[in-house]
């Protein structure tokens, strides 16, 4: 490639993809380069759970998802945001609708299909436009002396020198997809300023109920018969770490920590999590993880509050627990009572201790407010996203590095966060198309 002609775009997620999709419909020759076989892997996987593209709550509320980082992001969206993302999909063959819980999926709910037709059109741009080239098995190693792009092929080692370059090289969750995280040192070295990567959209581990002799995490009947089942339709709620009672275990059972006390009721949330191995995941999880992460970082555990009745009122809980039972058990009664069976009673069995299962007050109180003390996120390999990342501040308005002419920056590789329900990836083509129209400004200055 000359240097003078064409850009250089490092990382074929959608991301890259996009950045390529609005410089090549420019007119700019694009070489894109990706270290796997074939671009788009996460962007497949996260089809085999439907494809969530965007969401379609107000916009105001949408961008208020990127936390502390709304404010720098709301051009980026305002310029390519949810309903731009609808609209580019349609124009690629590919309808969407709005599921029950106001998230945008593709009408057939698959990834590969909207991947096809948007390759289709990279390799075949309209008239007036140049086709993108594509580099598979092209892993990017770092900048050479000369500031050029070091590559590692299957042909030896390669440096490639561009007019400018794109980096949208992922976070690190699900590094067998592509994204490894391996550029946090090479940028740093680079003289860019990136905050550490965290896990987000992530499960964590519990605290282990030392009652029934477990250390850590749930005890082995609990995690043999529940691991991978649904809690469904429960709220919970955020909480620091409970204040142990003077002279108590530091990791003793949530349920066994009776000063800890739950969160009011403007910070509960409704929906569904899953129990795991280890503790728990799921949507409610997710969504939550960011603040139960930073928890953690900074007081050594949080406590996630469980709501397993939402539905009931704490006096109607209390009343039907404490009706007389006569000789049913106590599981028949919770039943009968309140539909309280499966995984939520073997909950609350797994927290409370048999005193506590049997004191009217206690149980009905940790129906409604059952705290859950969480350790450690999962890794980052497993998280659904990455926090953390190419500090914006280090970035100009275009998403062009500050102390490196021509380098830019997109993606999920950036310093924001956001919960699951398409907003990753509409700040990855948002980032991607706002990154690819400065590059073509850049090169392309007037
Ligand atoms: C299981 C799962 C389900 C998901 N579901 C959804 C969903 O439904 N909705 C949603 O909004 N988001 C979802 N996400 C998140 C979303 O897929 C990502 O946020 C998004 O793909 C990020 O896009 P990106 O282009 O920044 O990075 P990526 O998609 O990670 O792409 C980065 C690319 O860079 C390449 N690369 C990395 N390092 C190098 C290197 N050194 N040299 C060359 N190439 C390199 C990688 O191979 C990869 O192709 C899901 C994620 C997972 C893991």
């Amino acid at each position: 490639m000359k240097p003078d002609q064409g850009v250089a775009i490092v990382g074929g997620g959608p991301a890259g993809l996009m950045a390529a999709e609005v410089l090549s419909g420019a007119g700019v020759p694009v070489d894109l380069y990706d270290a796997m076989p074939s671009v788009g892997r996460k962007f497949l996987l996260a089809g085999k759970g439907g494809l969530n593209l965007t969401h379609a709550e107000a916009f105001e509320s949408f961008v208020s998802r990127f936390g502390e980082r709304a404010g720098a992001l709301r051009p980026l969206l305002e310029r390519f945001g949810p309903q731009q993302v609808r609209d580019w999909a349609e124009g690629l063959g590919i309808g969407t609708f709005v599921g029950s819980s106001r998230r945008v999926f593709p009408t057939d709910m698959k990834a590969a299909p909207l991947l096809r037709a948007w390759l289709h059109r990279l390799r075949h741009p309209a008239p007036g436009g140049e086709p993108v080239h594509l580099h598979m098995r092209h892993r990017w190693l770092g900048f050479g002396a000369d500031g050029g792009l070091r590559f590692h092929t299957p042909d030896g080692e390669r440096t490639v020198h561009a007019r400018a370059a794109l980096l949208a090289l992922g976070g690190a969750s699900w590094p067998r997809l592509g994204s490894d995280g391996a550029w946090v040192p090479r940028l740093r070295e680079a003289g860019l300023d990136v905050a550490d990567l965290r896990a987000a959209n992530c499960g964590f581990d519990v605290a282990g109920a030392l009652a029934r002799g477990v250390a850590e995490g749930w005890s082995a009947v609990f995690a043999e018969r529940w691991a991978g089942q649904p809690f469904k339709t429960v709220a919970v709620a955020v909480g620091g770490p409970p204040t142990a009672p003077a002279g108590a275990r530091p990791n003793a059972p949530p349920g066994a920590l009776p000063d800890a006390s739950p969160p009011d009721a403007r910070r509960w949330h409704r929906g569904e999590f899953v129990a795991t191995a280890t503790g728990v995941e799921g949507s409610l999880v997710y969504a939550l993880s960011a603040p139960l992460r930073e928890c953690i970082a900074r007081e050594g555990s949080a406590t996630l509050w469980v709501d397993l009745l939402p539905d009931r009122s704490a006096e109607r809980v209390l009343a039907e627990v404490a009706h007389p039972r006569g000789s049913r058990s106590l599981s028949s009664h919770l039943k009968g009572r309140l539909g309280l069976d499966g995984i939520k009673l073997a909950l609350l069995n797994e927290c409370l201790d048999r005193e506590a299962m049997h004191d009217a007050a206690r149980l009905a109180a940790a129906i409604k407010a059952l705290p859950l003390r969480l350790i450690r996120p999962r890794p980052m390999a497993e998280a659904i996203s990455t926090a953390g990342g190419v500090r914006l501040e280090s970035l100009d308005e275009g998403l062009m590095a500050r102390g490196r002419p021509g380098l830019f920056v997109a993606g999920e590789m950036l310093d924001w966060e956001a919960p699951t329900g398409g907003y990753l990836l509409t700040a990855s083509l948002a980032s991607g198309a706002w990154a690819g129209e400065a590059m073509r400004r850049w090169v392309r200055p007037g």
